[in-house]
C-alpha cells in the first residue's frame, strides 16, 4: 500500500536533473551539489486545521506546501534544486496524493525541481517538504545587513492571503474579487525570480509569512535596527480594496500572514533600478518606509499619526 503511494507520487512529480544521481527508490538519495556554490536548505511543515482549512482541495495543499519552502530559498536567493516530502496521512487516499503530487509537480515543474525522497506514514494529515538550493558562496541574503538610511520594499501586495482565509471562514465566495484572494490564500507565488535579482542588490531580505509587521521586526532585530512604515504606501490588490474597507485592508496588509511576498532594505540609490527589474519580472516592489536608528517597526498613518505603541502592540494592527 505505502509503496504504491510513493509511486503515485514518484511518477507525478517525474523531473530528470542530472545533479541528482540516485532519487527515489533506495535508502537515500544521491545528490550531486555544484562545484563552487553553498547549499541553502529549509524545511516547513503543514498541519491540516492549523496552516489551512480541512476543505482546502488536495491540489492547493500540494502548490501551497512547496510555495512556501521556495519561497524560503527565495528570501535567500538561492536558485531551487531538489526536495524532500514527508508526508502523513490518516489514510492510503489515492485521489488525495494524486491531487496533492499533481499540485505539487505544477509548481515544481517551473523550476525543474526534482523531487528525490521522502517519508510516508499514517496519522492526522501533515505535510513536511525540506528544499535545497544553490548560492554562490557569501552571496546568499539573510536577515542581518539592513542600514540605516536604506528604503524598505516589498514586492508584489499585501494582505491578499489572510483577507481570502478570512473570506474562507465567512463562506463568502464566488464572486471573481473573493477567488483572487482566497486563491492568493491557496497558491502563493514564492518570488524565486525577484530573490536572485536582489542577491548582491539588497542589504537584508526576508519572506513575508507572519505577516509585514512581525517579519520586517525580525530583520530589525537580526541587522540592530529600526523601520519606519507609511501606511500609506503598503501595497494593496484592488480585490482587497474593493471588499474590505481601508482599516481593515491596512491590518490585512501589516499583520496578516501567508502572503510569501519579499520585504528587503536596499541603499536609496539603488532603489529605482531595483524596482525596475522586479517590475520586469512581474511582481514589481514597493517602497514602503526607511531604516532608522534604534529598533522595532512604527507606522505611520496618512496623516502622519504614530499607529502603535508599545502597549498595543500588533494587536492594534488587527483587522
Ligand atoms: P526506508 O524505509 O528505507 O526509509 P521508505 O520505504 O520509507 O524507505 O521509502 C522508500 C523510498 O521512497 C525512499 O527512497 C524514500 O525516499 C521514498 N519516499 C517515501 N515516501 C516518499 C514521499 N512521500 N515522497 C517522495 N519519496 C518518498
Ligand atoms: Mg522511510
Amino acid at each position: 500500500m505505502e509503496f504504491s503511494l510513493i509511486d503515485r507520487i514518484r511518477q507525478r512529480t517525474a523531473q530528470s536533473r542530472d545533479d541528482v544521481r540516485l532519487g527515489i527508490g533506495d535508502d537515500a538519495a544521491l545528490l550531486a551539489v555544484p562545484s563552487g556554490q553553498e547549499l541553502a536548505v529549509a524545511i516547513d511543515t503543514m498541519v491540516e486545521g492549523v496552516h489551512f482549512p480541512r476543505d482546502t482541495p488536495a491540489a492547493d495543499i500540494g502548490w501551497k506546501a512547496l510555495a512556501v519552502n521556495l519561497s524560503d530559498l527565495a528570501a535567500m536567493g538561492a536558485t531551487p534544486a531538489w526536495a524532500l516530502l514527508a508526508l502523513t496521512l490518516p489514510r492510503a487516499d489515492e485521489a488525495l496524493i494524486d491531487g496533492f503530487a499533481d499540485g505539487f509537480a505544477q509548481l515544481a515543474q517551473t523550476y525543474r525541481l526534482a523531487l528525490v525522497g521522502g517519508d510516508t506514514t499514517r496519522g492526522a494529515l501533515t505535510i513536511s517538504v525540506a528544499v535545497h538550493g544553490f548560492v554562490p558562496p557569501g552571496k546568499a541574503l539573510t536577515r542581518a545587513g539592513a542600514q540605516v538610511g536604506d528604503a524598505v520594499l516589498v514586492t508584489g501586495t499585501l494582505g491578499d492571503a489572510a483577507s481570502g482565509l478570512q473570506l474562507l471562514q465567512q463562506r463568502r465566495r464566488g464572486d471573481a474579487q473573493s477567488n483572487y484572494l482566497i486563491e492568493r490564500l491557496n497558491r502563493p507565488t514564492p518570488r524565486v525570480a525577484a530573490g536572485l535579482a536582489l542577491r548582491e542588490r539588497a542589504s537584508a531580505c526576508i519572506d513575508v509569512s507572519d505577516g509585514l509587521l512581525a517579519d520586517l521586526g525580525h530583520i530589525c532585530a537580526t541587522s540592530g535596527v529600526g523601520a519606519e512604515i507609511e501606511a500609506a504606501l503598503l501595497p494593496r490588490s484592488s480585490a482587497l480594496l474593493d471588499l474590505f474597507d481601508d482599516v481593515s485592508s491596512r491590518g490585512f496588509a501589516l499583520s496578516g500572514g501567508d502572503d510569501y511576498e519579499l520585504c528587503f532594505t536596499v541603499p536609496p540609490q539603488r532603489v529605482a533600478s531595483v524596482q525596475a527589474d522586479l517590475a520586469r519580472l512581474g511582481c514589481g516592489a514597493t517602497r514602503i518606509g526607511r531604516i532608522v536608528e534604534g529598533e522595532g517597526v512604527k507606522v505611520r498613518d496618512a496623516n502622519g499619526q504614530w499607529l502603535e505603541s508599545a502597549h498595543q502592540g500588533w494587536d492594534h494592527f488587527r483587522a
